[in-house]
């Protein structure tokens, strides 16, 4: 009898992973949609902060609006600034490949950043711009309402959890975002590993601890 994929990598070992069907109800409802829209539209426009004197464009996310996976960088870089999408170039690449490993893709996910513009010369993030820009990503997930968060990289989780604690802190727990006490994990930003690619296989267990929070 011929095996199916599934089975099939099952026996050698692989362990195969699906998307769960979408839940209806998380769908964003006509008002919703309204205040997803009416939200960009401000972002494209803001100028809360000094961050807007020198950006390309703002960079408001990308995915599905139903997704239940959010991941959530640091701001824009230089190509995302140049393109208005969070996470493209070898970073984003190395992002999709994470995305893909765990089952996912990168149209079924929410992928956004905590600044909507590009700081000059990728310098981290000044409190003040956080805090003027925060009240967008905290919209979004609100109209997303994700079953997990991914914070990606060490500013991005610190700035999620309001902490200065390290990575290595930070990392292998499962934590909780707002009232709603979204279930958070945190990686390592794909720019580290591609510095340090030996600290790949921790973003593997990272994501298998992200799945078990949410199945
Ligand atoms: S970083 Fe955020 S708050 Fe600052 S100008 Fe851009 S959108 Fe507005």
């Amino acid at each position: 009898m011929l095996l199916d994929r599934k089975d099939t990598l099952q026996k050698i070992g692989i362990d195969v992973y699906h998307q769960r069907k979408k839940d209806a109800a998380k769908k964003l409802n006509s008002n919703q949609a309204d205040v997803w829209k009416a939200l960009e539209k401000n972002v494209s426009s803001c100028q809360k902060c000094s961050l807007h004197e020198s950006r390309t464009q703002t960079v408001f996310g990308v995915g599905d609006t139903n997704a239940d996976w959010l991941f959530i960088g640091e701001a824009p870089g230089k190509d995302e600034d140049i393109k208005g999408e969070p996470f493209v170039g070898r970073a984003g690449r190395l992002l999709n490949e994470i995305i893909f490993a765990s089952g996912l893709t990168r149209e079924s996910v929410f992928i956004a950043n905590i600044l909507k513009c590009r700081p000059p010369n990728n310098r981290d993030p000044h409190q003040e711009e956080v805090e003027s820009c925060f009240v967008y990503l905290k919209k979004q997930i609100e109209l997303i309402n994700p079953k997990i968060i991914i914070a990606v990289g060490k500013i991005a989780a610190q700035q999620l959890l309001n902490t200065d604690q390290t990575m290595a802190d930070l990392r292998g727990s499962i934590h909780s975002f707002g009232k709603k006490d979204i279930p958070l994990v945190v990686i390592y930003h794909p720019a580290y590993l591609l510095r340090s690619p030996t600290q790949k296989s921790k973003v593997w267990s990272d994501i298998v601890l992200a799945k078990e929070s949410i199945n």
